[in-house]
């Protein structure tokens, strides 16, 4: 099986954790406005339908996407720790340091990537 040299994966954890501080304290900053929104609104129900409901779904879809990249980022940390960091889960084959420059938690290389979203491969 194919392996980054340690040194290598070394290098990306230290991204990784640099990521992972920066979204978790901004998911923090919005969580906060979202709350704070939640308090000074009083609001019935029935504007929730209007156009702060709608900014508000958009910060909790923003929320729910920043989440998910932070549990890619420990996922990817945890391989870091097991060695087989920057190996593809699809067919075992490096994934080009490109593709990890760019997303440094990417579970697959292109090709399995592109297999896993239209459901050829299964994610697990
Ligand atoms: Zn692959």
């Amino acid at each position: 099986m194919a392996r980054l040299p340690k040194a290598k994966q070394a290098k990306y954890e230290q991204i990784l954790r640099d990521l992972h501080r920066r979204i978790g304290s901004k998911l923090e900053n919005m969580e906060e406005t979202v709350l704070r929104g939640d308090e000074d609104s009083g609001r019935d129900e029935s504007e929730e339908f209007g156009a702060e409901g709608y900014a508000r779904d958009l910060q909790l879809g923003l929320i729910e996407n920043e989440d998910e990249i932070l549990q890619s980022i420990e996922a990817a940390l945890e391989r870091i720790e097991e060695g087989r960091f920057g190996t593809c889960e699809g067919c075992d084959a490096l994934i080009p340091e490109r593709r990890l420059q760019v997303i440094p938690y990417a579970r697959f290389c292109v090709s399995c990537q592109a297999k896993v979203e239209e459901g050829v491969l299964d994610e697990e």
